[in-house]
C-alpha cells in the first residue's frame, strides 16, 4: 500500500520513513484529523479493552491522525487505560494524553504533533499583479 507525503504530495511506497522529494518525516506528518474508539461500552473486560486500546493506537499510527479519541468509560478501565498510557509517554510510543475536555469518560491520545502545514501560495490572491 503507498502513501501520500502530505508536504509535497508525493506518493511514496509503504515502509518508507522519509520523503525522497522533499525529506519530510513521513511518520510524523499528520492531516490533524482524530480517530474516535469507544473501548468499554460493550461489557469489555479490562484485557479486552486493553486490546482494543493497543490496536486504536496502531489504527492511528498507520493514519494520518494526529491522535485517537478514547471513549473509557469512569470505571476501572479507564484507570487501567491511563496506566498504559503514561508508561507508552516514558517509552516514547505516544507525545501525551489528555482528559477530553468537559467529559471524564473519554481521553484523548496524542501520537503526533498538531503543526500547521505552511500556508500553499496558490489559491490565495496575488499582491500586486494585474492580469
Ligand atoms: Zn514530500
Amino acid at each position: 500500500m503507498a502513501a501520500e507525503c502530505l508536504a509535497c504530495g508525493m506518493s511514496v511506497p509503504a515502509g518508507v520513513a522519509t520523503c525522497p522529494k522533499c525529506d519530510a518525516v513521513l511518520d510524523e506528518q499528520t492531516d490533524g484529523s482524530v480517530l474516535h474508539r469507544d473501548i468499554a461500552h460493550q461489557h469489555e473486560t479490562v484485557a479486552q479493552a486493553m486490546s482494543k486500546l493497543t490496536q486504536a493506537l496502531q489504527d492511528c499510527r498507520r493514519s494520518h491522525a494526529c491522535g485517537v479519541r478514547l471513549a473509557v468509560g469512569r470505571g476501572v478501565i479507564r484507570e487501567e487505560v491511563m496506566r498504559q498510557l503514561s508508561w507508552l509517554i516514558t517509552n516514547g510510543e505516544i507525545l501525551d494524553f489528555d482528559h477530553d475536555e468537559g467529559n471524564t469518560g473519554a481521553i484523548m491520545v496524542i501520537m503526533r504533533r498538531c503543526r500547521r502545514q505552511a500556508p500553499k501560495p496558490s489559491g490565495g490572491k496575488r499582491s500586486g499583479q494585474k492580469p
